[in-house]
């Protein structure tokens, strides 16, 4: 049995690189850059007024200024600004030259055809290469474009941008007791449900799932599905047949197909059994993760997302910080790393959610993110802090 951290760091060791593609900004969400952005030009790429008022000279403002003309955002300012005059300007319209304050329109009064008002606070202008200078970057590569990302670079007029390829993933089940959700149920059986989580957990990190069944708990079977699977795909997501059991077969399949096993135990609660190989002759990965279905997310949350974000250029790992504990935590067992799912009070606190185990997935539905203990910890007192890994 390894470590998590290892255990990680031989899944992101092996990370291959995916190519890149060229794609529209309006298909780039959650895709991940492949080539830094720098600024085309100063951003923003002229002064403008942060306010609705009066552009003028901060001097002037008690003694009377005669109004130039309107600049509405847009506008090229006709007037310089000259001792005395002030010109009436809009949010975001070019300030003119002279000027080195807007006077905000609810302290301007207008007497005798003069505008009056206090000296402004502030300059209550947006400098140009106040955000960004010409040339400096904009977004880095390995940066996962949220949707602020695509309005960033759009202010740049940037239309098209470099990301890494996504990576088709390839996703099983295997258990003999697995009833596809919308089939007939008998007793002892239960629905599939780790597929479906799985295939959108994939498509929220860069990848593309391809769903490819149940495999029953024999060797032929399963290698048979695996098969089927390694033909179109670089990644290989598979669940359950990996502990101690007498019908999981997954370990003998896989190396029969020519995978390396790197690790097959991790000091890690829930997910023990995760199992991560590779075919040095493909440069094939397959993540064996554990059957239940709550492990099976913490496995793909904290080992398989990093991998396809590794995959393609970028580092990732969870929104981690710590929240103190509303109420005492106690495990029985302190010689595994473990996850439980917690919820954020308003209060700023966190509380675990009562939580029956791994196999316990409406816990996981309710929780707000990970609980995360460290080994060797059995207890946390209320008001100490306990890490959680955010779901975001
Ligand atoms: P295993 O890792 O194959 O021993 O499975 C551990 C537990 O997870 C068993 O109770 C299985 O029934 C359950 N399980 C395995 N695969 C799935 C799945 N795809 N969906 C829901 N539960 C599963
Ligand atoms: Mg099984």
């Amino acid at each position: 049995m390894i470590d998590f951290h290892i255990a990680l760091q031989t899944v992101l060791d092996n990370a291959t690189r995916t190519k890149t593609e060229d794609i529209p900004l309006e298909n780039a969400c959650d895709r991940i850059l492949a080539l830094g952005v720098a600024a085309p030009t100063d951003m923003p790429p002229f002064s403008k007024s942060a306010m609705d008022g009066y552009a003028c000279r901060r001097e002037d403002t008690e003694r009377g200024m005669k109004k130039l003309e309107v600049i509405a955002a847009g506008d090229i300012p006709k007037h310089e600004i000259t001792p005395g005059t002030c010109s009436k300007i809009m949010t975001g319209a070019l300030v003119p030259q002279g000027a080195d304050c807007v006077l905000i329109v609810e302290n301007a009064t207008l007497r005798d055809e003069l505008v009056f008002g206090p000296p402004p606070a502030t300059d209550n202008i947006i400098l140009r290469g106040e955000d960004l200078k010409k040339g400096e970057p904009v977004l880095t590569a390995g940066t996962l474009l949220r949707p602020q990302h695509l309005s960033l670079l759009a202010s740049c007029g940037i239309t098209q941008v470099t990301v890494s390829k996504k990576i088709t993933v390839g996703i099983l089940s295997t258990g003999d007791e697995l009833v596809e959700p919308g089939h007939s149920m008998s007793p002892g059986k239960v629905f599939n449900s780790n597929s479906w989580q799985l295939m959108a957990m994939v498509q929220q990190m860069g990848g593309i799932p391809t769903y490819y069944g149940i495999a029953k708990d024999s060797l032929l079977k399963t290698q048979d599905l695996l098969m089927e699977a390694l033909e179109a795909n670089h990644v290989i997501l598979l669940t359950g047949g990996v502990s101690e059991g007498d019908f999981d077969c997954v370990p003998v399949v896989i190396q029969d197909l020519g995978f390396e096993i790197l690790f097959d135990r991790v000091r890690i609660q829930p997910g023990k059994p995760t199992t991560f190989a590779i075919s040095r002759s493909t440069g094939q990965f397959i993540f064996g993760l554990p059957g239940n279905p709550v492990s099976s997310f913490v496995q793909c949350l904290l080992m398989v997302f990093p991998f396809l974000a590794a995959m393609q250029g970028a580092h990732w790992e969870p929104l981690t910080t710590y929240f103190p504990l509303k109420e005492d935590y106690k495990r029985r067992r302190s010689v595994r790393m473990g996850h439980i799912p917690v919820r954020i009070n308003p209060d700023g606190t966190c509380s675990p959610v009562p939580y029956n185990g791994s196999a316990h997935q409406a816990a996981l539905s309710e929780a707000h993110g990970l609980g995360r203990i460290p080994v060797g910890t059995d207890t946390i007192k209320a008001g100490d802090p306990m890490q959680v890994l955010l779901f975001y």
